[in-house]
């Protein structure tokens, strides 16, 4: 049985959540309140002489106990609370929906779109719903029927993530309508792309690097030698090689990188066969790169933003500069580096502080190009920069 519990925040926190900070931290509440919270509880926060601030749900994932959701007092979060809300973020993206090179983006963005913990991605007719708390995950029957109120579908699949370490539970993430027939081939700016919503977490393209392929494409790639770290399936080396890059690289750990990332090629007339495609750790490559005397003009960083392997864990936190430094080394001069991360614990101040501290420790002069967040698809309040997880910045090599 969901219940209403009153949380007292504590005074430290108030002013934020007044103003319409979305998230609850652990540490905003009071302690005994928060002890008396279940997955899926409504909230009501109170400041400490008691008046009401806002109310919201208690789903536990990362830094946070629970999302805002609404400043009424008297909201009782009914069926049409959530469709109002599905249907502005519908609205949102009329463009998107209008632009037929364009086939998949997100169409609910979590707290951006005002219900934090769950996202919604559009793919030419099907739809993907990512879960990111059990809290979250109680209101689906609402969030569902918000969503077949709100669109028509082919068929909505689900990831729920919110297993001990917010990672993927394993499941068929078949919902409801007719089951896709898989790989299906979406479109971005014209470029095509094979999706898997029912192979485990990933889909087969992360949405928020649309503006980033496109740049790559567009103004980079033209008659140079590519090297795509970190590579997936392979997307920025489709980017690229579209681009007109003479050749490119993609480098990754995972054996099924090299399937998938030959697929995405092959939809795209691309004969993979001139293009290099390694399964290997990509330190070992900087490694083989630096004993081969091979240099690239065009460099891109996309690291997890942590990763274990046998024998090493990789952190962007604490190893992005040694990541650059190995990549300075193989970057040729006037080169660019594209480096990336999604870490939200860190924001663009820091990640430039990287950037510099690698190129001082190398000696080497930069210059920054130009940089990228979200795209607008990613709806995040500008107020906030934490929920602007994505920073990506094009460096040139001067020196
Ligand atoms: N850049 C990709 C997304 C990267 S996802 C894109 O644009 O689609 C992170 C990838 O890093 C995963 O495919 C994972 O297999 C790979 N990976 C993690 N650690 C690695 C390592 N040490 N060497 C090579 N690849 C690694």
């Amino acid at each position: 049985m969901r219940e209403l519990i009153t949380l007292h925040v504590e005074p430290k926190y108030a002013g934020d959540l007044k103003k319409g900070y979305p998230l609850v931290h652990r540490d905003a509440v009071i302690k005994t309140d928060s002890e008396k919270l279940h997955e899926g509880d409504w909230f009501e926060l109170v400041d400490h002489f008691n008046r009401f601030i806002a109310k919201g749900y208690h789903g536990v994932q990362n830094k946070g106990i629970g999302w805002v959701l609404s400043y009424d007092e008297n909201e009782t979060f009914e069926q049409e609370f959530f469709t109002k809300k599905m249907n502005k973020a519908f609205a949102l993206r009329s463009n998107f929906f209008k632009d037929s090179s364009t086939t998949a983006f997100r169409v609910f963005n979590g707290e951006g779109d005002g219900i934090g913990g769950v996202t919604v991605d559009y793919f030419d007719g099907y739809y993907m719903i990512s879960w990111y708390s059990e809290g979250i995950y109680s209101l689906r029957e609402q969030i569902i029927t918000a969503l077949k109120e709100t669109t028509e579908f082919k068929a909505i699949y689900e990831k729920k993530r919110f297993d001990t370490k917010g990672k993927y539970v394993e499941q068929d993430d078949f919902v409801t309508g007719t089951p896709g027939d898989f790989p299906i081939i979406v479109k971005e700016n014209d470029m095509n792309f094979a999706i898997d919503l029912n192979d485990g977490a990933m889909t087969g393209i992360f949405l928020d690097q649309r503006d980033v392929r496109r740049a790559i494409r567009d103004n980079y790639a033209e008659g140079k030698n590519m090297l795509n770290t970190f590579s997936y399936t392979g997307a920025f080396s489709v980017a690229a090689a579209l681009g007109g890059a003479n050749k490119t690289t993609s480098v990754d750990l995972a054996s099924r990188s090299l399937g998938k990332t030959i697929e995405q090629f092959s939809i795209n007339g691309i004969d993979f066969e001139e293009q290099d495609i390694k399964v290997m750790d990509v330190f070992h490559y900087f490694k083989y790169a630096i004993r081969h005397e091979l240099k690239f003009d065009l460099v891109v960083l996309d690291p997890p933003s942590f990763a274990r392997t046998k024998k090493m864990t990789f952190s962007t936190a604490k190893d992005y500069p040694k990541l650059l430094k190995d990549a300075i080394a193989i970057t040729e001069k006037k080169g660019i580096i594209v480096a990336s991360t999604n870490n939200a614990s860190f924001g663009m101040k820091k990640f430039k502080s990287f950037i510099e501290q690698a190129f001082s420790e190398t000696k080497t002069k930069y210059k920054i190009v130009e940089q990228y967040g979200l795209p607008k698809d990613f709806r995040a309040t500008r107020e906030y920069p934490e929920f602007h997880y994505l920073k990506v910045v094009f460096i040139q090599k001067l020196s």
